[in-house]
């Protein structure tokens, strides 16, 4: 698991289109792909505090060290 720690590097993930993004708050964790429109700069910046964003290279990675994932309605991963 990475933790996406700057706006740079969540662009950076963004454009690679590799991976997954996961976001992770009180809930169930929700994974994205990394091009999902979903996944917002401003949210990453304003919500930092109270949801983490983490990038994984694989869906069974993602589900193996977090456990039960939701999956976004609008990227369906
Ligand atoms: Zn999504």
């Amino acid at each position: 698991m990475v933790k996406i720690e700057s706006v740079e590097e969540l662009r950076k993930i963004k454009e690679s289109d590799f991976g997954f993004v996961i976001l992770l708050s009180e809930s169930m964790p929700i994974i994205h792909t990394t091009n999902c429109k979903l996944i917002f700069e401003n949210d990453f910046l304003q919500n930092n505090k109270i949801q983490s964003h983490h990038w994984f290279s694989t869906h069974l990675l993602a589900e193996k060290e977090l456990g039960d994932l939701k999956s976004c309605k609008l990227c369906n991963p």
